[in-house]
């Protein structure tokens, strides 16, 4: 099942709704950049209500993986993310401080919400800070051959974050 393009927040959580279903990782242009390439899709889970105040809430979880590069052998790997996240829909600042414990601000000017922008925001937070195959034994190939193989190029997306990160751990 294919997820609305469109949430209209208020509508929903007024009804209660529950909804399931996938968004393909290509719609998602903010975490493109991230990706060695944007194949797979997210599955996502969204329930609907009001919180005390009357305002739309929204609580679910997504998952999916990703294909990124490894930033210790720089081959392409995939990175599973699941998130889960609450969110209540808020105008401004100050109603952003009455919220139900463990719930998070949805700051938006209107009641609609884009699907894949909003699955995509709680993914880009749950990115890895420096890309990296989860067991080391998976990093077979060494960047030089790598080079040496042709394979590099405009394939490869570094995160801006992993020299950073590596500065810090030269520095432990
Ligand atoms: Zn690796």
């Amino acid at each position: 099942m294919t997820l609305p393009d469109y949430l209209e927040l208020r509508l929903l959580a007024e009804q209660q709704s529950i909804m399931a279903g996938r968004v393909p990782n290509r719609a998602m242009q903010r975490l493109r950049p991230s990706l060695a390439d944007a194949s797979g899709e997210t599955e996502a889970e969204l329930r609907f209500a009001l919180d005390p105040f009357r305002r739309p809430m929204v609580s679910g979880w997504a998952r999916t993986e990703l294909s990124m590069v490894c930033q210790r052998c720089l081959q392409v790997y995939r990175q599973p993310l699941s998130v889960r996240f609450d969110l209540v829909l808020v105008r401004g600042e100050s109603e952003a401080e009455r919220l139900a414990d463990g719930f998070e601000p949805l700051l938006l000017d209107s009641d609609r919400v884009s699907t894949v922008e909003l699955l995509e925001d709680e993914l880009i937070l749950a990115l890895p800070i420096v890309a990296m195959h989860l067991d080391e034994r998976d990093c077979r190939l060494q960047a030089g051959e790598l080079a040496a193989s042709g394979e590099t190029g405009e394939q490869l997306k570094p995160n801006p974050f992993a020299a950073l990160a590596a500065l810090k751990r030269k520095q432990v």
